[in-house]
């Protein structure tokens, strides 16, 4: 680096004045990216270390392969698609995979940047750096936490309060509404341009994890109109990612909805409602049917907390959370072997449905 002009970061609402050329030495050492001792509550100049240590790894990566979680969402693919293109753009070697499925959900496919998209089996085994992007834990790279082994460096971007700090060097920012935040103040520290094709797929992860800007503060609106700026037009990325599902899904609907159930006494009183989707209601429905109910389950006014139960194998089951009135489902799904945020969790089953809900609500009475 030989520009000495001054950068300024911003660091949730908070400028941090330094030298653009005085990020770190040749000798990058864990020790440098050292967390604070909780993940939840930040320290605003270890993070501003973090965005350091990410934005000179990435410069000086060879090749980089970034990893989205597994059944990938707006927000990992978007992230992972965003940060690529622009590392492309630079005339770095890259590659964008996930371990599950094998293609690009078909909801997603119309994000720009899909051609640098490998199959998990076709990767490099031994990138000089591996990015992993929206991950809270090792287990949700699937099949892809070999890489974590062969790859000469990892990082870790996220914004899950249940990140796990896997891999080497971590930003990880729990304050973030999204990864693709983080992913946007990489690219303008990289002085990579956001354009209309980066800017895409931003915008899509940005609107799905706010719950379409329901839960986003004023930063993430103004990231959103420079997005919209660059080019964004929200209604057409939006729609194969959340306006558009097959006629059989009324159907699927139906079933799945009246056979809701609601337990006014689960959660100390304020109420859980679930409902289960096994392989037979399914049919032939994408995963993008099933995960669309429970943002109408949620929606019942009884219940603080809402649960689908998704079937992924015989005896396997997905299991959504969902909450408000300040109930932290990050830390049922955390106690059940699952993960997420305070309002979205989720966590994985193995056994009779019946017996994930009892573990569900053993744990919310707790
Ligand atoms: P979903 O209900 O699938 O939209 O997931 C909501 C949130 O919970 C996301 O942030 C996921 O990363 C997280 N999550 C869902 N399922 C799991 C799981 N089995 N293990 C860990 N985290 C999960
Ligand atoms: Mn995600
Ligand atoms: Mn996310």
């Amino acid at each position: 680096m030989t520009d000495t002009r001054a950068v300024r970061t911003r660091t949730r609402g908070t400028r941090v004045r330094r030298p653009a050329n005085s990020l770190v030495t040749d000798a990058i050492h864990p020790d440098a990216a050292v967390p604070a001792a909780d993940p939840a509550v930040l320290d605003i100049a270890a993070l501003d270390s973090e965005m350091n240590v990410a934005t000179e790894l990435l410069l000086r990566a060879r090749d980089v392969v970034l990893v989205a979680h597994i059944h990938p969402d707006a927000d990992a693919l978007g992230s992972a698609l965003a940060l690529g293109m622009g590392l492309a753009r630079r005339g770095t070697p890259v590659a964008v995979s996930f371990a599950e499925p094998l293609a690009i959900p078909e909801s997603l496919r119309n994000l720009p940047g899909g051609h640098l998209v490998v199959r998990p089996d076709q990767l490099p085994e031994n990138p000089d750096l591996l990015v992993s992007l929206d991950v809270g834990s090792v287990e949700r790279l699937g099949s892809l936490a070999r890489l974590l082994d062969t790859c000469r460096q990892s990082l870790v971007i996220d914004h899950h309060p249940s990140n796990t700090r896997f891999g080497q060097f971590h930003l990880v920012d729990a304050s973030a509404e999204a990864t693709v935040v983080l992913v946007a103040r990489l690219l303008d520290r990289l002085g990579i341009p956001i354009d209309r094709q980066i800017a895409d797929n931003l915008y899509a992860g940005l609107a799905t994890d706010t719950g379409h800007f329901r839960h986003a503060d004023s930063a993430a609106h103004q990231l959103a109109a420079r997005l919209i700026d660059a080019g964004v037009r929200p209604a057409e990325v939006m729609f194969p990612i959340t306006e558009s599902h097959p006629f059989d899904w009324l159907g699927m609907l139906s079933d799945v909805l009246g056979g809701a159930v609601l337990d006014r006494d689960a959660a100390r009183g304020q109420g859980l409602v679930y409902t289960v989707i096994d392989d037979v209601t399914r049919g032939g429905l994408r995963p993008e049917e099933l995960d669309s109910v429970i943002d109408i389950l949620r929606t019942a006014q009884e219940a603080a907390v809402a649960a689908v139960l998704k079937q992924t194998d015989e005896h396997s089951w997905q299991v959504s959370l969902r909450s408000r009135d300040g109930i932290d489902v990050a830390a049922v799904a955390g106690a059940l072997g699952g993960g997420g945020h305070t309002r979205a969790a989720g966590f994985t089953h193995h056994g009779r449905p019946s017996l994930a809900i009892d573990a569900l609500r053993a744990v919310l009475a707790g």
